[in-house]
């Protein structure tokens, strides 16, 4: 007889019924086949998990919340999941999200929309709507997202949750489907830092199915262990264009108060400057657009799912089209080039802003999600919420969102940003910010 870890049938059912208004979940995982010989005290035991679902979970649905998957069951374990389970974490289901994870709302999943728990008439943010939902109802105590632009912090901030963005490579991204390799990363979602920070020890660390993965010493990988809430003498930087690109008064009051905060917890604030802020979006967005087009051109109908361009959403296949043409000979030194040079420039801005000091603080999003069923004619308005978080991608540093209060009854984040490896400081400093609030 298979040894099932012990999760009571009426606890997932009564999950499954509060669900059915939220839809953080596509798949919840009833007859524990994610579960089936999970081992008991390891460091997550006991901890319920739910997995993103373009994170392959062997024997469950992993969609990437696409009709293009609708049948991919996978025949594998990602890496994280396989470290989750080692590590006798309870997987309850497979998480909703926005489709091929593009999107910023939630709301263009095959699946349905996900409702945002902690503030029902507004969208949770995306794309790991799921995750961020999930966690914020309470049905699981941890979840795992993935962040191109800023997917786990976006609705981490929304619904008021926190959310980390390793540095790029300090997560293995084997059994992750693609949105854009060189930006994906895979991170923790919780309701608290030593949560995150304690999903972070058990799925960060070098693999070898993964070539882009970082060999770096044990030490990098207690972050629970070494959390640390004294932010005395701790130098944060922030930049006067955060001010001129927040769009929200609400928000910009908000971060200005959450400044105030690490000032009296004893952190220094200087002044610094992130003159191509404005670019970030267009480069983003350019670089993204190419690889996602490389990424999906192995859904073509034959090997596995659906024809990608014949059964998806609008959003997905104005990116394989944007894509599609840039990646052609006589374009790719107009805008591909261009957009390569522009990563660069965003990445020396902030190796020179965070020179000399530990952090940077800022908002992780301009403007509060907008309500439920509010038509977006131009898709630019949506590309607007990346502005704060997009920059972290391009740079492959580390960032997360913690939760700094509410603006007109909607959770809103404050976002840390550090530099490449200092991911123990960027959790840190949204520990030592979450005792203070
Ligand atoms: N909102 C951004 C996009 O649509 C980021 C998505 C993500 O981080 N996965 O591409």
């Amino acid at each position: 007889m298979l040894k099932t870890y012990r999760m009571e049938r009426w606890e997932i059912d009564e999950i499954k019924e509060r669900d059915e208004d939220i839809n953080s979940f596509i798949v919840i995982d009833r007859n524990g086949i994610a579960r089936r010989n999970l081992k008991k005290g390891g460091r997550l035991d006991g901890l319920t998990v739910g997995i993103k679902s373009n994170i392959c979970v062997h024997g469950l649905l992993t969609s990437a919340g696409s009709k293009t998957l609708e049948n991919y069951i996978a025949p594998y374990d990602a890496t994280v999941v396989e470290r989750i389970k080692e590590n006798s974490g309870v997987i309850l289901g497979m998480c909703n999200m926005d489709e091929f994870a593009c999107g910023s709302s939630g709301e263009t999943s095959y699946y349905g929309a996900t409702k945002n728990p902690s503030a029902p008439e507004n969208i949770p943010g995306g794309s790991s709507s799921g995750p961020a939902a999930a966690v914020a109802a309470g049905f699981v105590d941890v979840a795992i997202g993935s962040d191109t632009g800023g997917s786990i912090r976006n609705p981490a901030s929304h619904c008021g949750v926190v959310g980390f963005k390793p540095t790029y490579g300090m997560v293995s991204r084997y059994g992750l489907i693609d949105l854009a390799m060189s930006l994906d990363q895979i991170g923790p979602i919780a309701k608290d830092v030593k949560k995150a920070a304690l999903l972070m020890d058990v799925i960060a660390g070098h693999d070898p199915r993964d070539e882009t993965s970082l060999r770096l010493d044990k030490k990098f990988y207690s972050f629970s262990k070494n959390l640390d809430k004294n932010l005395k003498g701790i130098k944060v930087g922030y930049a006067d264009e955060f001010d001129e690109l927040i769009s929200d008064k609400g928000i910009k009051n908000l971060i200005h108060n959450a400044i105030d905060n690490l000032t009296s917890a004893g952190a220094e604030i200087v002044d610094v400057n992130l003159t191509n802020l404005e670019i970030a979006l267009p480069t983003y967005y350019l670089n993204m657009y190419v690889e996602f087009f490389s990424a999906t051109r192995k859904y073509d109908g034959r090997r596995y799912g659906h024809r990608i361009e014949k059964v998806c959403g609008e959003e997905v296949l104005r990116r394989i089209l944007l894509g599609s043409y840039i990646s052609q000979k006589e374009y790719s030194g107009r805008y591909y080039r261009k957009a390569l040079q522009a990563r660069s420039v965003i990445r020396k801005d902030l190796s020179l802003a965070l020179d000399g000091i530990d952090v940077l603080a800022g908002p992780v999003v301009p403007k509060l999600p907008h309500k439920f069923g509010t038509k977006i004619e131009d898709p630019r308005t949506m590309y607007a919420y990346d502005i704060f978080t997009v920059i972290a991608n391009l740079a492959g540093i580390p960032a997360g969102s913690v939760p700094a209060g509410r603006v007109d009854g909607i959770p809103t984040g404050l976002q840390i940003i550090g530099k490449a490896l200092d991911d123990q400081k960027v959790m840190n400093v949204m520990y030592g910010f979450e005792q203070e609030i």
